[in-house]
């Protein structure tokens, strides 16, 4: 019998599960509705810009996932392109200046910059993908092989590299020819919710968090550990709240061990 983390989110959480769903939802830094849509298509055309979304992921550390993804956008708009081979005759410094402009494009703008300029020099110049990124994903490759392709750009790690074929899978509609390498990406949401949950142990190194939720989602569904990330992600963010949780809306309080059953939904 499988755990109800484990059943919910395959409910929620399945192929192209997201398709119709926006990447971008609000906590950028632009208050522009229509600048928020247009970022959104960039990243969601795969089929002529599949670095967009490459480079988005490469930007989603260290600040808001809606900042990251709306950095190739703001690239497009200042360059009027987003063609690969233009990306490429785009130097460093450039990118620098952009990123870290009056309005910075990231906490980070200067070693971001960087990663956007050697991600796009990667795309154009390895040999396996020669300009095209949508080579990581095409024809049904392992996810071991997707996750390890993401890894081996500058500025990925764990986290964001088993992030992305999450991603491609429900919000893309990408397929692999397994799941099982697709662990869930600890952060502080995750983690919050899988020790609030009884699954994890509170611990006070984080580092050890991370091994501890990461061990425990491949034991709860070794065939996809990393199908719980997106909704745990999201219970963590909108109702697990550390100080004062929403525990009688949370869609877990059937199976949480530290749910609060009181009127004032208050945290003690
Ligand atoms: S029931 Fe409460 S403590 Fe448990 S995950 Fe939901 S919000 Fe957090």
């Amino acid at each position: 019998m499988s755990h109800p983390l484990v059943d919910l989110a395959h409910k929620q959480y399945y192929f192209k599960s997201h398709i119709n769903e926006s990447l971008i939802t609000g906590r950028t830094n632009a208050n522009d509705e229509n600048f928020k849509v247009r970022a959104n298509d960039l990243v969601r055309n795969i089929d002529e810009y599949p670095h967009a979304f490459v480079l988005a992921c490469l930007m989603d550390t260290g600040v808001d996932a809606d900042v990251a993804w709306t950095i190739p956008y703001r690239v497009f708009e200042t360059l009027g392109t987003f063609d690969i081979h233009e990306l490429y005759k785009v130097s460093t410094e450039q990118y620098a200046k952009m990123f870290n402009g009056d309005k910075k494009w990231h906490r980070y703008p200067v070693r971001n910059a960087g990663f956007f300029y050697d991600g796009v020099h990667k795309i154009v110049d390895n040999e396996f993908m020669s300009g095209d990124a949508s080579k990581i994903w095409s024809g049904k490759p392992s996810s071991r092989d997707v996750i390890l392709r993401f890894m081996d750009f500058k500025g990925c790690g764990f986290k964001v590299a088993n992030m992305t074929p999450n991603i491609l899978y429900r919000y893309y509609g990408v397929e692999f020819s397994d799941y099982s390498f697709i662990d869930i990406a600890p952060d502080v949401h995750t983690m919050r919710v899988f020790q609030r949950l009884g699954l994890t142990p509170y611990v006070a190194d984080q580092e050890i968090a991370r091994i501890y939720t990461i061990c425990k989602a491949r034991e709860l569904n070794p065939e996809f550990p990393g199908i719980v990330d997106g909704l745990c992600w999201e219970v963590g963010r909108y109702f697990c709240n550390p100080s004062k949780p929403k525990c009688s809306k949370c869609p877990f309080n059937g199976f949480c061990e530290r749910r609060i059953i009181s009127k004032a939904d208050v945290w003690c």
